[in-house]
């Protein structure tokens, strides 16, 4: 165990974590030539393409130590550095004894930087300050190193200076790990206790957890119990996570690794779950929690006989995203789809992707909401995760809703324009507190079902970018919570109904009308586009019919150029759904929300 090195790195988005991972593991030559890849640690093309860490992994290195001339077992943890992902970030810190804080020198600390700091010392991790991408001409060292003194408390000279373009620091980095983290502490004869920070599902292989064992010694054949789901399996192959998995014998005390048990579904793994032997229990890891999803939205087939097709696809999908849940859900304008629960936006964006991309499945999203707590007249207490679950007026006690507390830091420019945004948001200021004496950071409460939909995008363009953002999930609170319901012709969509507060029903159904009317296309006759509250039309706009057909302009010459119009006009349609004779456009669904 002296010799073993547990870490991972902590980081805003884009400050340049996977960089510069991908420089630790050039160091210790952890992948041939032949595998380099840049962003090594993102294998999902989705990653790639997003430069986002969606799942963390882990990965072992050996490294030499200069000094004692000793060979090192590092085990590096990367973490996802997106708020939806929080509790997994949580558990990857949980499994390490040390953290290497990434700062990008041209930015400075941001809200993630915070959050994910203060989860680090939460767990008493040992701090490595890095300040990144020092390379670049527009970094501010000496400025941004006195903010993480401010801090973390460290010493300027505690501070390295790296790039992972370059590679400079890399040296100090590696020998920092070895000198300043203390080794795993553990007792290799106690019962068996491997905290499960990460699940990753294999096509051939099935689920694949990774695990830190904290106690005890975690040996190929074991019989093993998993103490959360009660559920007892066979380690079929555990082994190191080198780029590739390398089986071993055993995952001893204090080391990282992963272990196969022929399971299939990741739900069948919690991550945060205790792995502990059948015949001799150790307790539980503290710490473990259910992730409840936070969003929840229709899915819906753009074609109606998909439906089986969707089910499938979302079976599969599941298998590797634990986190996802649905039911069969029916819509009558929609017909039949599923009810998603999402971890937040990005999660259900990227669910939507995936199903596209990897299934071919096409798709249409409804307006998504949080879960709401409501108390009927009968003192009976449920969630509704729908707006058609929402009790009349005369059946319901109360309504309580999701609250957030969040971190916002900006520089002092923006603060009168962030404190409208977030009072507008019905949020409370808590705090304010200057980091240095032009970055400051503002605690809100807020609702939570006032972020889900436009809020990251205003608070960037209002703070021109020099805003950062990050929540955690706080309390239910008592909200004034309405249904608005769209009609189109006096028909009722239902997929386009929302649940909002009282307060800004009449904001946002003026808003829905006027985005429908510029996302609906227009038709050979007029639409009325109405928001209503129950029989109270609350808000109204007109989309005049279309003149022309548009074919006509081709004045019946030119065959093959018409035939191809209507083709393209044919196409178009594909991607709408028709309500009586309104048909409405795919991404109108989500994008009626999106109010400027
Ligand atoms: P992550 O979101 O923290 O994983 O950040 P990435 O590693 O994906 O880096 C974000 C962006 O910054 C990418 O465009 C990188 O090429 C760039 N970048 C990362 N490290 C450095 C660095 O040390 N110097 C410079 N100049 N650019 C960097
Ligand atoms: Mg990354």
């Amino acid at each position: 165990m002296k010799h073993i090195r547990n870490f991972c790195v902590i980081a805003h988005i884009d400050h340049g974590k996977s960089t510069l991972s991908d420089r630790l593991l050039d160091f210790t030559q952890s992948v041939s030539e032949r595998d380099k890849m840049d962003q090594q640690l993102d294998d999902m093309d989705l990653e790639r393409e997003r430069g986002i860490t969606i799942k963390s992994h882990a990965i072992q290195m050996h490294y030499t130590h200069p000094d004692d001339g000793q060979e090192y077992i590092f085990n590096m943890i990367d973490t996802p550095g997106h708020v939806d992902f929080s509790y997994e970030v949580s558990r990857s810190i949980a499994a390490c004894e040390g953290a290497l804080l990434l700062v990008d020198a041209t930015q400075g600390i941001q809200a993630q930087t915070i959050s994910n700091l203060f989860l680090a010392l939460e767990h008493d991790l040992e701090i490595i300050p890095i300040l990144n991408k020092v390379d670049m001409e527009t970094a501010m060292i000496e400025e941004m190193a006195d903010q993480m003194i401010d801090l973390t408390g460290c010493e300027r000279e505690d501070i390295i200076l790296a790039s992972g373009k370059t590679g400079i620091g890399v040296p100090e980095i590696m020998r920092a790990v070895v000198n300043r983290i203390p080794p795993p502490k553990g007792d290799p004869a106690a019962p068996l206790q491997a905290l499960i920070f990460d699940s990753v599902f294999n096509p051939f292989r099935g689920v694949i957890a990774y695990v830190r064992v904290m106690n005890g010694v975690l040996k190929k054949n074991d019989k093993i119990h998993f103490l959360a789901t009660e559920a007892s399996y066979h380690a079929d192959e555990v082994g190191a996570m080198e780029l590739n998995m390398k089986p071993t014998a055993e995952i001893g005390c204090g080391d990282v690794g992963y272990v196969i048990t022929g399971l299939k579904r990741s739900s069948e793994i919690k991550v945060g779950d205790t792995v502990t032997h059948d015949a001799r229990r150790g307790e539980m890891l503290s710490g473990f929690e259910e992730v409840k999803p936070m969003v929840f939205a229709g899915i819906f087939p753009l074609d109606n006989d998909d439906f089986e097709p969707l089910r499938d696809s979302l079976e599969k999908l599941q298998l590797n995203d634990a986190s996802l849940i649905f039911e069969p859900e029916t819509s009558a304008a929609l017909g039949y789809g599923f009810r998603c629960g999402f971890l937040g936006m990005l999660h259900l964006e990227i669910v939507q992707e995936r199903l596209f991309r990897e299934f071919n499945m096409d798709v249409i999203t409804t307006v998504p909401n949080v879960t709401y707590r409501v108390t009927d007249t009968k003192g009976n207490v449920f969630e509704i995760r729908n707006p058609a679950e929402l009790p009349e007026p005369n059946n319901r006690a109360m309504v309580e809703e999701p609250f957030i507390s969040s971190q916002i830091i900006t520089t002092t420019d923006y603060i009168g324009a962030i404190m409208n945004l977030c009072i507008d948001k019905r949020g409370t200021l808590l705090r304010q507190t200057y980091l240095s004496p032009h970055r400051v950071e503002l605690h809100f409460e807020l609702p939570l079902a006032e972020i889900v939909f436009d809020f990251y995008d205003r608070l960037k363009s209002i703070s021109r970018g020099y805003a950062s953002f990050d929540y955690q999930p706080l309390d239910y609170r008592e909200t004034d919570l309405v249904r608005m319901d769209i009609k189109l012709n006096s028909e009722n969509v239902d997929a386009l109904s929302a649940l909002v507060h009282r307060s800004k029903a009449e904001y946002i159904g003026r808003g829905m009308c006027k985005k429908l009317r510029e996302l609906l296309p227009r038709q050979q006759f007029m639409i009325a586009i109405q928001a209503a509250i129950g029989a109270k039309v609350i808000a109204r706009e007109t989309l005049s019919a279309m003149r022309k057909d548009v074919t006509a302009k081709c004045y019946g010459g030119d065959i093959s150029r018409k035939r191809k119009l209507l083709e393209k006009q044919k196409a178009g349609k594909r991607k709408m759904r028709q309500f009586g004779k309104v048909e409405v456009p795919q991404k109108a669904f989500l994008d009626c929300l999106k109010l400027d």
